[in-house]
């Protein structure tokens, strides 16, 4: 099976230069396989977060190493990393930082907006096929402010994938949704796993 991502004793201290540095992660190897679906549990403040953040290049490890297909990413330039995180990772966090004025499909379309490429009629039609299979189809021009909780997540899952990501990273996903809400996002991000292939990693 192929990996395509690999952490190698990734070592996170913060406040390195400060009196009180502290380690959030110890020496963590992972090895993940394409278009797997995993989950990570953990005690809060065990450093979950922190291992998301550095497999999403929003932040970077102390020590070690972070490999995408091969690759080491820590030999990437900043606009390279920017590009990287925005066509090949997508994102779904607890707080699904949707723009509360924008329509649903203008908020699906925002990491693709930001990856300044044309809009076409085929990535248009793609938000729309993603609003059908998070089920939103008759909330596609609807303000994402007059959407429900559970409505909103399911944009947010939407969004994540329009630029087709090889990885989704999720953040506890479901972490302010009700427990039936829960159970249908989680299904919902299998049958994606499923359909698109998309490696997913969960914190859940
Ligand atoms: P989890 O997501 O598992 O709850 P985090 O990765 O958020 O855990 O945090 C791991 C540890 O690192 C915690 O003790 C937390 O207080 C600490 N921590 C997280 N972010 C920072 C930061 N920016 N500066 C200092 N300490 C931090
Ligand atoms: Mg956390």
């Amino acid at each position: 099976m192929d990996k395509i991502l690999e952490l190698k004793q990734i070592v996170k201290i913060y406040g390195e230069q400060t009196k009180n540095p502290y380690k959030a992660l110890h020496e963590i190897d992972l090895s993940i396989q394409k278009h797997s679906f995993n989950a990570i549990i953990g005690q809060s403040g065990s450093g979950k977060s922190t291992m998301l953040n550095i497999i999403g290049t929003l932040d970077k490890p102390t020590q070690g190493q972070v490999m995408f297909n091969g690759i080491d990413i820590s030999s990437y330039t900043k606009e390279q990393l920017a590009e990287f995180r925005n066509r090949r990772i997508g994102f779904i966090f607890q707080f699904h930082y949707l723009l509360p004025e924008f329509t649903a499909i203008e908020n699906v379309l925002m990491p693709y907006r930001i990856s300044k490429q044309p809009l076409t009629d085929s990535v248009i039609q793609r938000a729309k096929d993603l609003l059908e299979t998070v089920g939103l189809t008759n909330y596609i021009n609807t303000p994402s402010i007059n959407l429900s909780g559970g409505q909103q997540q399911r944009v947010a899952i939407a969004r994540s994938l329009i630029n087709l990501p090889d990885m989704v990273l999720a953040d506890e996903p479901t972490g302010n949704l009700d427990s039936d809400t829960t159970e249908n996002v989680y299904q919902l991000l299998r049958e994606i796993n499923a359909k698109f292939k998309t490696t997913f990693i969960i914190i859940t």
